[in-house]
């Protein structure tokens, strides 16, 4: 199947006479014929025990997003902290180490940055766009992973997902992409050598800001039998004894993910919120189509005003990134446009309070139009110093185009600017 039939129709396949839409179970638990059953659950957790870690409607979206990046597993999350969170709290203890380039979204740095060292768990930070060598210098024997996001927010920076993938796996690590911005419609990075692809649900995949979600797909690619993640290969005493690769071969981390993880922390979304994903997912294709339409009629008309510095939209030809695009971004970039606006920190907030529909808010990827500052809000501890070192320039507004009709966009786009 193609992506739009997948939307449609994988996870989910009615039994005869079954209601043709995926129906909300909405119970914490499930029942058994005998205390037997449920024994055996507990060493082999092959049905739907509890809903901390599981439910039949969580799982029909599980499956399909499984289906859509090309994995063989996938475990959703309450939000993408969480996805990001146990993406890596499922490979590195206290005392490891991961690699994550620096482009990557506000929340994902001060999670590693601050609260997994706080765990005893060190990020060590890279410049996506540094050669090889310079990469792999930042490797230590302790390292587990490597982390990347397909197209960084809001940086706009494009990752070379087969270079991060090559060097990983050089060094025996996978490699885990954030996948938010591109959505596996326009990008699936299992094909160019990702391991496990996390999201950020909440984003274009919900696309109606509706609710808070993550997800973490496992492609069943990555070798956990080489020999440095003994925690696949030697029994687990918090689960009698099980060991994960003889027992689910290539679903191991994801069924790990769940059986260890899930199982302490429950950060499971409920089948309610699993149900109002499925309905975005469903239109996700065509969303996608003209969030990509809309956004380049934006960034062009950007680029042409002589009252913005500078526009960051990598389907835009000039911009740094658009090589990168071509190869891994061919159907478009997403509706989510970087400007500088002239004239700094005071003539963006200018810009931005002067817009009459697009809406000032802490949201991206949204269904309508919005703007952010990132210097006054998701960045607002940092110094007009640091947020240059961080690529955020103190006039810099993230603009993510919605799906109004894009003449109306560009016309409270004019209207403002003309105010100025
Ligand atoms: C929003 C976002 C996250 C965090 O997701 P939440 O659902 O807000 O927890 C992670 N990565 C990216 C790229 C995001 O845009």
């Amino acid at each position: 199947m193609r992506d739009e039939t997948k939307c449609l129709h994988s996870g989910y396949t009615p039994e005869n006479g079954g209601p043709r839409v995926m129906p909300i179970v909405q119970s914490t638990t499930y029942v058994f014929d005998s205390t037997e059953h449920i024994g055996d659950l507990f060493n082999l957790p092959n049905a739907h025990m509890y809903s901390r870690f599981s439910n039949p409607t969580v799982e029909c979206v599980e499956k399909k997003i499984a289906d859509l990046e090309g994995g063989v597993g996938a475990m959703c999350t309450s939000s993408g902290q969480a996805a990001s969170l146990l993406s890596i709290l499922n490979l590195c203890s206290s005392g490891d180490s991961f690699i994550s380039t620096s482009t990557i979204y506000g929340g994902t740095v001060n999670l590693f940055a601050v609260t997994l060292k706080r765990f005893g768990i060190e990020c060590i930070f890279v410049d996506a766009d540094a050669d090889e060598e310079t990469i792999e210098a930042a490797f230590r024997p302790n390292t587990r992973a490597v982390f990347g996001e397909t197209l960084a927010n809001p940086a706009l920076a494009v990752l070379d997902i087969e270079k991060f993938a090559r060097i990983a796996h050089k060094h025996d690590v996978p490699l885990i992409i954030d996948n938010t911005f591109a959505t596996p419609i326009l990008c699936k990075p299992i094909q160019y050598g990702a391991d496990i692809v996390v999201h950020s649900t909440s984003k274009y995949m919900d696309g109606h800001a509706l609710q808070v979600g993550g997800v973490i797909v496992d492609s069943g690619n990555f070798n956990w039998a080489n020999g440095k993640f003994p925690e696949f290969t030697q029994p687990d005493e918090s689960y009698h004894g099980i060991v994960y690769t003889e027992t689910f071969g290539n679903m191991a981390y994801i069924i790990k993910a769940r059986m260890q993880l899930m199982r302490d922390f429950g950060a499971y979304p409920s089948a309610n919120s699993a149900f109002l994903l499925n309905l975005g997912l469903e239109t996700l294709p065509i969303r996608m189509k003209q969030y990509c339409e809309n956004g380049l009629k934006v960034a062009k008309f950007f680029q042409s005003c002589d009252q913005i510095e500078s526009v960051r939209y990598s389907a835009l030809e000039g911009d740094p990134y658009h090589e990168l695009a071509k190869k891994y971004l061919p159907n478009g970039s997403c509706g989510v446009v970087s400007i500088v606006i002239k004239g700094g920190r005071e003539a963006a907030v200018k810009f931005m309070d002067g817009l009459k529909l697009a809406s000032n808010e802490v949201h991206v990827a949204d269904i309508r139009t919005c703007v952010l500052h990132p210097a006054s809000a998701t960045h607002r501890q940092l110094t007009d110093e640091q947020l240059v070192a961080a690529g955020v320039n103190p006039g810099l507004i993230r603009f993510s185009v919605g799906l109004e009709n894009v003449e109306d966009i560009l016309d409270d786009i004019k209207q403002s600017l003309a105010k100025m």
